[in-house]
């Protein structure tokens, strides 16, 4: 059937500036890291990124590496964008990266020019696009200059490849060296993508300062540390989680007890506030107004929702604040 979006996608979707750049982004975007591969459930994978689209998600992360097998989620993300988004790719932000590994020989990871240029040209390909919105440097290459990687990424502006750039993973002082490089060159920095959950709170020490200086916005992956921020594992390893499958970013081993100790103390303060955890471990990442966009993960439609529906309740009293604090810091 030929999807028509909800005419109504703009209507509640939060919609912050990334720094001080130009570009909106919503408070939730998708990523497509898990469950969007060739290994899943295609038709899966085109019901969420329709569903997400109609609830005003207007941004879909993927990166080169990302599937199994690698490069699979663009080709899939490829063909929904054909199939049902075309008309759509003005209201759409899709961002892709490169820094992992690739491909085999000296070219296929890592920063150089070589790689960058070559990589980025792959992913249009097998998105079937043109340009990419966002183009990500994926991590920091300790081996090549960064006026390399920094200049690769200008370069690709320049040519029309993609419209803003992005580094993920860079520490605080490594992000407030490429920021000066890219300024210099002309092409300031859009956006950072670091991690960011309750359980991972390594921006608050300095990142987050680089960014607010420098104008940067941020964009933070695994807000629920993987699934292990929501319901999913209060009563077991379901066999079809993170955690029960075959990713090996989230092993039943990480659900430690002490862990899950604090995860069900939180699950009890998030039904005080009338939310699921996911939504307050969502609402906890974007308080204050630091985080651009928070960078979800999902592996079906009714997450989605349950996600989107975080916005509805994104305040905190001190008290509750205070709260969480304690229980992290146990
Ligand atoms: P999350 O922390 O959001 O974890 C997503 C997982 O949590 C889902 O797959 C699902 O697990 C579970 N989940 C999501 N919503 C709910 C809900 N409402 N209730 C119960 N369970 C829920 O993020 P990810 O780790 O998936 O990362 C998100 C994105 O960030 C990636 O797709 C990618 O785009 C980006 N990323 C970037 C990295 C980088 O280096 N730049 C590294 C990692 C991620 P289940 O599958 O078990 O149902």
């Amino acid at each position: 059937m030929v999807y028509t979006a909800n005419e109504k996608r703009y209507d509640s979707m939060t919609y912050n500036r990334s720094g001080r750049s130009g570009l909106l982004l919503p408070a939730l975007s998708l990523g497509l890291w898990h469950n969007f591969g060739g290994v899943d459930k295609y038709e899966n994978g085109r019901a969420m990124v329709r569903h997400a689209f109609d609830l005003g998600i207007t941004h879909f992360d993927l990166a080169n590496n990302y599937g199994p097998p690698a490069g699979s989620a663009e080709e899939n993300f490829g063909r929904i964008l054909s199939q049902d988004m075309a008309p759509y790719r003005d209201e759409m932000i899709i961002s892709t990266k490169a820094g992992y590994y690739m491909w085999q020989g000296p070219y296929g990871e890592w920063g150089s020019r070589k790689y960058l240029v070559s990589s980025l040209d792959q992913s249009l390909k097998r998105m079937g696009l043109d340009y990419v919105d966002i183009f990500y440097h994926h991590r920091p290459d300790p081996n090549t200059p960064l006026e390399e990687t920094m200049g690769a990424l200008d370069a690709i502006v320049r040519s029309g490849k993609a419209l803003y750039v992005g580094i993920s993973n860079y520490s605080a002082e490594q992000t407030a060296e490429a920021s000066a490089i890219l300024k210099r060159l002309g092409t300031p920095c859009l956006i950072h993508q670091p991690s960011y959950s309750m359980l991972n709170r390594w921006i608050e020490d300095g990142l987050q300062d680089v960014l607010d200086q420098e104008g940067i916005g941020s964009i933070v992956f695994s807000p629920l540390a993987g699934g292990v921020l929501t319901d999913r594992y209060l009563g077991g390893v379901p066999a079809d989680s993170r955690a029960g499958g075959a990713s090996v970013f989230l092993q039943s081993n990480d659900l430690t007890e002490a862990k899950m100790a604090k995860v069900r103390k939180l699950n009890e303060y998030a039904q005080e506030r009338g939310q699921t955890l996911a939504q307050m471990a969502l609402a906890w990442v974007v308080r204050g107004g630091r985080v651009t966009s928070a960078l979800i993960g999902a592996s079906r439609v009714s997450q989605i929702d349950d996600n989107v529906a975080a916005l509805n309740n994104l305040a905190f009293t001190e008290e509750e604040l205070r709260r969480i604090e304690n229980v992290l810091a146990l």
